[in-house]
Parts: structure tokens; sequence; C-alpha cells
């Protein structure tokens, strides 16, 4: 149902008059400029949402705002999801190198205990941890390093690695977060970048990062989704790293 000049009424403290009856309800954002239209809308779950149209043109200032901030989601497919589109993935030599770590653990486990062979095989598996582990490194701190130069806050989630081991079935430690968290902070420390974790319990993905809605039935699965309250079309990971952005400013405000 939507309503155009009449009809509705916005109070202080949000509240909003329709039809002459109040109700409460929860901003997602501050309305700026002029209600042209608002609309309800209510989803088949039976929960309201209001959508306003206003005549307020964005004149980029949010952009400049955060220009400086940006907002990283963690991923299994990519290492780091930015909120300004860019990916950062893994270097091909390291991928290349955990692929020698698969066949070198599986070379081990095939040789009989206690033979010279899986002693040899044993020092080979050790030797390719070691370079991987190392070259691991390095791209940890040159990455954190350019995070570091280029923005002047950082927002990341709270990672909880125990339920993101349960909810992705794979080592977490072998993609290295945790190293890499600890190396970002002390560049960070250096380059004077401020590091801002949202709480484990934000909904990064299920948000949609245009209107503020929540999608509840978002699956693991799903890479691409529309919101069903304001149509956008939302690319998971980046969508994730907005909300976390978003989350993060609003945080440092408060
Ligand atoms: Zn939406």
């Amino acid at each position: 149902m939507t309503y155009t000049q009449t009809g509705y009424k916005f109070l202080e403290g949000n509240v909003v008059k329709i039809q002459g009856i109040k109700y409460r309800y929860h901003k997602s954002r501050e309305m700026e400029g002029t209600i042209k239209t608002m609309t309800l809308k209510r989803t088949p779950l039976g929960e309201f949402f209001i959508a306003v149209v206003t005549d307020h043109v964005a004149t980029g200032k949010t952009e400049n705002m955060s220009r400086t901030a940006i907002g990283i989601d963690f991923g299994m497919k990519t290492f780091l999801n930015l909120s300004t589109g860019e990916k950062i993935d893994s270097p091909l030599f390291l991928r290349q190198s955990m692929m020698d770590l698969k066949k070198a653990g599986r070379n081990h486990s095939t040789k009989k205990k206690g033979s010279a062979n899986r002693n040899k095989a044993k020092l080979h598996l050790l030797r390719v941890h070691e370079r991987i582990s190392n070259q691991r490194r390095d791209w940890f701190w040159k990455t954190s390093k350019d995070l570091c130069e280029k923005y002047e806050t950082i927002v990341l989630e709270d990672l909880n690695l125990n339920g993101m081991q349960r909810i992705w079935g794979r080592k977490i430690s072998d993609l290295g977060f945790a190293e890499f968290l600890g190396i970002l902070e002390v560049q960070a420390r250096k380059h004077n970048t401020k590091i801002v974790y949202v709480g484990r319990f934000f909904p990064s993905s299920k948000l949609c990062s245009s209107c503020g809605a929540i999608n509840r039935n978002l699956e693991l699965r799903d890479r691409v989704w529309t919101c069903r309250i304001c149509g956008e079309v939302l690319d998971r990971d980046l969508n994730a790293s907005r909300n976390i952005l978003k989350e993060g400013l609003r945080l440092l405000a408060g």
C-alpha cells in the first residue's frame, strides 16, 4: 500500500502515525529531504516494512566520508572481499604450494609405518609445510601493509573461528585468518590505521546493504540474492563487506 502526502505522519522517537494509529518502528537509516511517498509492505512471514521515497539527491558526501574506511569480509572462495568491490585472493604460487602440501600428505600416509620411506616422506611433508608458512606469512605482511597504507579505518568481523569451522566444515586454520589478523594489527599500529571489529552476531550476510531488510532464508550456498523488500540484487560477499563497513562506522560514531 502506497501513500503519497497524506494519511501518515512521522513523529519523534521512531513513531509513525498511519490512519490515526501510532506504530513504533526501527529506522535503518536517517531520512533526508522531503517525503514523496511512503509504502507499507507485509512479508509472507508477517513482518511489516516501511519504504520511504524522498526528493533527496545523494551528493556523494557519504562516498567521500567513507573513502578512507573499508569493510572486509573473509571468505572461503576469496580470501578478502572489500566493500569497494575489490577481491583479494591468495596468490597463485600459494595455491600451487597448497596442492604440493596435499600431495606430500597423501604420499606420507601411504608409506608403511616405521619404514625409512615414511620417515623420508615425513621430512618432505614438513619442508613443504614450512615453505608454505613462510610464503603465506610474507604475503600476509605485504597485503596488510598495502591495506593500512591505503585506508585509515578497517572494519572487520570479530571472527568466531570455531563457529566458522562448524559452518564451513573445513580446517579454518588452513586459511590462516588468525595469523593474518595478528599481522594486520601490527601493520595498523605502524600506519596509524584504526581497526574496528563488529560483533560476531551482527548478521552481515543476511542484511540487505541497500535497504537494511533482513533475509532470514539466506543459505550459505546463495552467492547472489535479490532483496524481497527493495529488489536490489546483491552479491553475497560484497553485500557482507558493505554491511560490515556500515556497522563499523556506526560503532565509531556512537
Ligand atoms: Zn533491500
